[in-house]
């Protein structure tokens, strides 16, 4: 059986000040090593197939299948919606293919692309909206992995052009670095450039009128955990607005304290370096 972390174990992490564990990736990692050689798009396509077909790759293929089903089960995507990425060279990416449903996507339906998006491998087509996860891929070098969907209440905050407040529940403000990117069609290179122009401070970038895209500097799996604590804090806020109250906000000191936690697990965040008084400044 599977072990699944709480928000227990996560809150135990947090308080002992180590970083957070997430075993089932961890776990295929220690059987499993990637390539002694660094691919890139330019190799053999002997040796881009031997790595393709190889047991590393299947695990990382299993990884993005596994997140598929999650998102799916969450109703964090509709019909063929949501699309996941993972870096696996230079500058080439497994990715998941266009027009299959995420729940019940197989190791044997992902491709492998080019960061220009050109298909190296793969029996079906790459998904169409790949521009955006290979621009991030791109401009941020520390973006292993990418995951985007259409998660209802994250997409509703997208649709009346705000981005939810920071400085309000602990956990988004741990895990996510949040920003609200202008619309621009699906799928196209101007999406992903302005969605690029985000990613050096932001790693949960809502995206107006359309959905969320995350990314992580370890695994597939991070990358997605953003995408249910960016939901769950968005769903959250509708709650209590509801209930006719005015949202208590965390302090300056009580944010910068979490904001240190996160600097040593290597998240991204605008904020490092404003003054605790600043920190309290919602429009910051
Ligand atoms: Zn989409």
């Amino acid at each position: 059986m599977s072990q699944v972390i709480g928000v227990r174990d996560i809150r135990k992490m947090i308080h002992s000040g180590q970083g957070v564990n997430l075993p089932a990736a961890k776990a295929s990692r220690k059987k499993l090593s990637p390539p002694a050689r660094k691919l890139n798009s330019k190799s053999p396509k002997s040796e881009l197939e031997a790595f393709f077909n190889s047991p590393y790759a299947h695990s990382l293929k299993e990884q993005i299948c596994e997140m598929g089903r999650r998102m799916w089960q969450r109703e964090y995507v509709d019909g063929n919606g949501g699309n996941m990425a993972i870096r696996v060279g230079e500058d080439i990416a497994i990715c998941t293919p266009t027009l299959v449903i995420k729940g019940s996507l197989q190791p044997s339906d992902l491709c492998l692309v080019d960061f220009d998006g050109n298909q190296l491998l793969g029996t079906k087509q790459r998904t169409s909206e790949i521009s955006m996860h290979l621009q991030i891929m791109k401009k941020q070098p520390k973006a292993i992995a990418t995951c985007h969907c259409h998660p209802p209440c994250a997409t509703a905050f997208t649709l009346t052009g705000q981005a939810p407040p920071r400085g309000v529940l602990t956990e988004c403000d741990l895990f996510c670095s949040v920003a609200l990117a202008p619309y621009r069609t699906p799928g196209s290179p101007e999406l992903g450039e302005v969605i690029a122009g985000l990613a050096g401070q932001y790693d949960t970038i809502l995206m107006a009128n359309h959905g969320v895209v995350t990314w992580s500097h370890n695994n597939i799996e991070e990358a997605y955990w953003r995408v249910e604590i960016i939901e769950n804090h968005c769903r959250t806020l509708v709650a209590a607005r509801q209930l006719g109250k005015q949202i208590n906000p965390l302090t300056g000191p009580q944010i910068k304290e979490l904001l240190d936690i996160k600097q040593r697990w290597g998240f991204v965040d605008a904020r490092y370096g404003l003054k605790k008084s600043e920190l309290c400044d919602r429009s910051k």
